[in-house]
């Protein structure tokens, strides 16, 4: 995150504690109102059974703002009201026994005592890491550096790795220190820059992951660049579409591990701004509701990776929020995770048991928070794709594929808008396996995948659609428009050189396009590109084929 935009969230948390303090001291002289008519016998039980409410509030948020002795003290004068909540109504007999109580606990001066506690902050706010996912070039394509002091052995990887879909450009060793680390995806580094420095040249904070080039491949010298914080290792002669995703597999884990979508459920304004600042400060994208009646509205519109809710809003109790949201098939693997205060463990479970899936007790600290949200975003993303993407290339398995392109078709309607699909399948694909291997054959099968994903626009839909034959629908584009950017991905494809058992070799593929949206059925528009690429394979393969039935469409056939 960028200095200024850090400064705003830091100033933004300023305003919201001085917000938190102003109606804190509000709370506090209500407490001691409504405590003070107690003991003269003049309150009634509803009033007692609101100042537990505003301290139970009081406990549960003061701490998030970093006033963690007045969190303390509330909770300890909540839990000495909380027999009067529990008998509402019937403490008739009790109003002595109230008095009694209070006067002996010396509830009056311990909650005007509260009002001195707000003046006790923790001295060094525990801030979260706010961190910068944009790592990218001004065309989507991941920046990676290469360390290497053989300038001509750096141009020649680096010119090996566009293809590819990665921005890479050398570096000389002694200028490393001054890159700017935050916008580059990954570093390529020599192994004997990193023996003979004794440490990886770059400040460890967020560092991306380094891959080191190896000529030396003993057991020794391996170690040692493992213990130097290595995250992955290549020997030479270089591999370069192994290379290639490898990289594409620790960028998309370090970028995912950083990410995700959170939904927030609070219904204290000032809490749920906080956590929110606070969650999008350490890169996560975060809605906030502060109505629970808003819940299963949002949850559709913004598909959250996890949700963090309250145990208690108002009149709704999170647990049993959490057991009707259950009710939706849709929603039964969502991770829902309770921001709790409260200690009894016997809740904890009673939550667990109806559709919660774990807890953080709040005051829970910036950094923790950030954190905790970030491992279950990235293990929730991590079971979703088990069950929705290709195990061999990350992407779309054929039935999902099929639904996105029919959630695009209905959305050309709705939006008026025209969009493609196209089918893709490699050619000669059964000489490859022959000649090379099946292990060669999934890496060219995983080139195209990423090739795709790289040069394709983060709103196209690409799918696996069977072995070597892909899917790819482009939203809001034209028919030309698509022809050219798979003309594109064939000639990208074809500049591969992959290696094999016999050498080096390459590959090429054939792909039909049809307009989706001049179809009635989704289906019928995946049938018409299968046509124009069996068109294609038939006059030559190693190109883009339109389907040719659109003349007679037009004419409404
Ligand atoms: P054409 O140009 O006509 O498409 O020829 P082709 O050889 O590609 O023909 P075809 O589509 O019939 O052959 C596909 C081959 O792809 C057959 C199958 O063994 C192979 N294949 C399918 N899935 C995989 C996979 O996951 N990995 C590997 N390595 N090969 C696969
Ligand atoms: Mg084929
Ligand atoms: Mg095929």
């Amino acid at each position: 995150m960028s200095d200024e935009k850090t400064a705003d969230v830091l100033r933004k948390l300023d305003v919201l504690k001085t917000r938190f303090r102003e109606k804190a001291s509000g709370d506090i002289n209500l407490v001691t109102l409504m405590a003070q008519d107690a003991i003269a016998g003049k309150g009634s039980s509803d009033d007692l059974l609101r100042a537990y409410q505003v301290l139970h509030r009081l406990a549960g948020s003061a701490g998030t703002f970093g006033f963690r002795a007045l969190g303390d003290e509330a909770r300890a004068l909540e839990l000495i009201l909380k027999p009067f909540s529990e008998n509402d109504g019937e403490a008739g007999e009790s109003v002595e026994k109230v008095k009694d109580d209070l006067h002996h606990a010396r509830f009056i001066e311990r909650v005007e005592g509260l009002e001195r506690l707000l003046n006790i902050e923790e001295t060094s706010p525990d801030t979260a890491e706010m961190s910068e996912s944009s790592k990218v070039d001004a065309a989507g394509q991941p920046v990676v550096l290469i360390v290497e002091p053989d300038q001509a052995a750096a141009e020649r990887l680096s010119n090996a790795l566009a293809p590819h879909g990665f921005n890479a450009y050398p570096v000389a060793p002694k200028n490393l220190v001054s890159e700017n680390l935050s916008r580059i995806s990954m570093v390529l580094i020599r192994d004997n820059v990193l023996i003979a420095q004794e440490q990886i040249p770059l400040s460890s904070g967020d560092r991306p992951p380094v891959i080191c080039i190896g000529s030396s491949d003993t057991f020794e010298d391996r170690y040692r660049l493992a213990a130097l914080g290595v995250d992955g290792f290549v020997s030479e002669p270089i591999d370069v579409p192994a290379l290639a995703d490898y990289m594409e597999r620790l960028a998309n884990e370090k970028l995912e591990s950083g990410s995700g979508r959170v939904m927030v459920i609070d219904d204290d304004p000032e809490l749920l701004e906080r956590y929110s600042l606070i969650l999008e400060g350490g890169g996560l994208e975060v809605r906030g509701v502060s109505s629970p009646s808003d819940i299963l509205g949002v949850l559709s519109e913004f598909r959250p990776d996890i949700i963090l809710m309250d145990v208690q809003m108002g009149r709704f109790s999170g647990p049993t929020l959490a057991k009707m949201l259950r009710f939706d098939p849709e929603w039964v693997g969502l991770h829902i995770i309770f921001l709790s205060s409260e200690e009894d463990r016997e809740f904890q479970f009673d939550a667990l048991s109806q559709g919660g899936d774990d807890f953080l007790t709040k005051p829970v600290s910036d950094r923790i928070l950030v954190q905790a949200a970030k491992v279950r975003c990235y293990r929730a993303k991590q079971l979703d794709k088990l069950a929705s993407r290709d195990s061999l290339t990350g992407l779309l398995k054929h039935s999902l594929a099929n639904s996105e392109v029919a959630k695009e078709h209905a959305r050309c309607q709705r939006l008026a808008h025209h969009s493609v699909v196209a089918m893709l399948d490699l050619d000669h694909f059964k000489q490859v396996n022959d000649r090379h291997g099946h292990r060669v054959g999934d890496l060219v099968i995983k080139g195209l995948a990423n090739l795709l994903r790289h040069r394709l626009r983060k709103t196209d839909i690409i799918g696996r659609y069977g072995g070597e034959e892909f899917i790819v629908a482009l939203p809001d584009c034209s028919i030309e428009d698509a022809r050219q950017s798979m003309q594109a991905v064939c000639e990208q494809m074809s500049k591969i050189a992959f290696s094999g058992a016999g050498g080096t070799f390459s590959v090429t593929l054939s792909i039909g396009i049809a307009p989706l949206d001049s179809y009635e059925k989704p289906e019928d528009a995946i049938e018409a590109a299968d046509r124009a690429l069996y068109v294609r394979k038939s006059a030559g393969r190693n190109g883009v084929t339109i389907v040719n039935d659109l003349d007679s469409m037009k004419q409404g056939a």
